[in-house]
């Protein structure tokens, strides 16, 4: 704890001033991201670091392996599906990216079967929801017997999950129909700081170029 306290201070010392301006006119005109930024709660994911990102820029979610859950399951509340009905609803966002990444512990513990649920209820009920990825490594992946390999795959699968889990949000269809909105799947790999981006015309996970370097379609 003491490290934040010395951090906080750090922070207003020498580091708020070069970020004034911007902050005083966020806190005037109100935030206006173009991006919602669904990622893992894991500690050596950090949004805003790895994509370069400005205050006001990304609107972040968090959690725990960066699940996002179906419309259907409003029926128990969590606040991702709040946040991704207030990001495209309110905020108006124009891109969505949903970031997987490598040593996943929530992905290794779903693909060992899920945590203990009298230990760990809320874990282990909101891993769950992410059950469909373990049914599709272990049905498509059935090759692959390291643990290592299937967590990864898992980790993979998982984002195409989310995203098809997105589309079934109400407010989606008709801002992708008229390219509103712009869905993304990406990795990022922790040891590397690499980032890659799904493809899905071949199917697989890309490196992400440099704008002037993305192959015309
Ligand atoms: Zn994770």
């Amino acid at each position: 704890m003491q490290r934040l306290i010395e951090g906080v201070h750090k922070f207003r010392v020498e580091a708020f001033g070069r970020y004034r301006d911007l902050f005083h006119k966020l806190a005037h005109e109100g935030q206006h991201p173009q991006t919602l930024f669904i990622t893992c709660a894991d500690s050596r994911v950090l949004a805003e670091l790895i994509t370069q990102s400005q205050p006001g820029e990304l609107f972040v979610v968090k959690n725990v392996g960066n699940i996002v859950p179906p419309a259907s399951a409003t029926g128990r509340t969590n606040s991702t599906s709040a946040a991704i009905e207030f990001a495209v609803e309110v905020l108006g966002v124009h891109d969505i990216v949903v970031c997987g990444h490598s040593q996943c512990g929530a992905m290794g513990a779903l693909m060992r079967g899920g945590v203990d649920g009298a230990l760990l209820p809320h874990f282990s009920r909101w891993l769950e929801l992410a059950a469909p990825v373990r049914d599709v490594v272990n049905t498509l992946y059935f090759h692959l017997s390291a643990e290592a390999e299937r967590q990864r795959a898992a980790e993979e699968e998982n984002v195409l999950f989310a995203l098809g889990n997105l589309l079934t949000y109400p407010c989606f269809q008709a801002r992708l129909a008229d390219q509103q909105l712009n869905l993304h799947g990406w990795f990022y790999r922790i040891g590397t700081g690499e980032l890659f981006a799904y493809d899905p015309v071949g199917g697989q996970f890309q490196p992400l170029l440099p704008p002037a370097e993305t192959k015309p379609a």
